[in-house]
């Protein structure tokens, strides 16, 4: 009954990527490699994550009327992503401007561009989107009004997943609706807005979480796994063990495939798992979007 069994709202960037020797201090013009360009942004990383899965995926976001919207649009459309829901113009593509130096440190500056202006009245003009989808997930690269009013449209028996990255303080109504909040421990400290007693774990992350509203918490530890939780409990779900070669995306694509499996109906503790399994897999190739993997890819790993 639903066309989709994701969608995505949120950001579309293009990734801008020189290497350097050494990375330019202030005022200091360095020299770097060719400069390399890649889809990016948090919400086109997750809808093409979730399509190369197999999930029946759409992104609702918002691209300059520029190449670098197109190598967007045309990156959704070879993973199969529906683009129907992706509006042009208003503001240049989001970018992001990023320097690698050998040892693998980056500086980022990003220019959020159209992104900017994804508002609360493209929400509301996306509603046939909104209600054919199982589950929507969202992150904070767009307005926070927007994201709000994702929540308030959000029609009876859709799930709400977010990933509030970069992290900020969330409304009670935002919280209240997410099932699961996706967090990494970072993002915990600036959402809680303080830290636990003592050395928090992972655990009591998750209880200062869920005392702020959220139907379920995951709190994802890079190589260490996650932990999903919930008001009946918490159960660790151990990472994959792989060589990790750039960890870009991960998140993203861990975020995608468990929203995914949540909608189609596995427990948190089993979605959770696959989720591990897909970031396991993204960890071991470099690039964000280009480094997730297909279902085959993930039942090899
Ligand atoms: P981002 O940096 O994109 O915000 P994040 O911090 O939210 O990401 P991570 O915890 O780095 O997300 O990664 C998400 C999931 O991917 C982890 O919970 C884990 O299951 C898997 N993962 C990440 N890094 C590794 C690794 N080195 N080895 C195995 N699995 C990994």
């Amino acid at each position: 009954m639903y066309d989709y069994d994701l969608l995505v709202v949120g950001s579309a960037n293009a990734d801008l990527v020189i290497g350097v020797e050494r990375r330019p201090g202030a005022g200091e013009t360095v020299l770097g490699s060719d400069l390399a360009v890649h889809p990016g942004g948090k919400g086109a990383n997750q809808a093409v994550a979730a399509a190369r899965l197999g999930a029946r995926t759409a992104l609702l976001a918002r691209v300059g009327d520029d190449g670098n919207g197109r190598l967007l649009l045309d990156s959704q459309r070879a993973a199969g992503v529906d683009t129907a829901g992706v509006l042009v113009g208003g503001a240049p593509t989001g970018v992001a401007l990023i320097t690698v130096d050998p040892s693998g440190d980056n500086s980022i500056v990003v220019s959020p561009g159209a992104n900017g202006k994804l508002t609360p009245e493209d929400v509301r003009a996306a509603d046939a989107l909104l209600r054919a989808s199982r589950v929507v997930s969202a992150q904070l690269e767009i307005p926070l009004e927007t994201v709000v009013e994702v929540v308030r449209r959000l029609p009876e028996g859709t799930r709400f997943v977010l990933n509030p990255s970069p992290p900020r303080e969330l409304p009670d109504e935002v919280l209240a609706a997410c099932d699961p909040l996706i967090v990494n421990e970072h993002e915990a400290r600036i959402i809680v807005g303080g830290e636990p007693a003592g050395s928090p774990s992972p655990e009591d992350w998750a209880r200062a979480l869920l005392a702020l509203g959220p139907r379920s918490v995951v709190v994802t530890l890079g190589a260490e796994g996650a932990l999903v939780a919930d008001a009946e409990g918490s159960a660790r779900v151990p990472a994959v063990k792989v060589d990790a070669v750039d960890t870009t995306g991960a998140g993203d694509a861990f975020t995608a495939a468990l929203a995914w499996r949540l909608g189609a109906g596995s427990a948190p503790a089993e979605a959770a798992a696959y989720a591990a399994r897909v970031g396991a897999a993204a960890v071991t190739r470099a690039g964000a979007q280009v480094s997730f993997p297909t279902a085959e890819e993930v039942a090899a790993l």
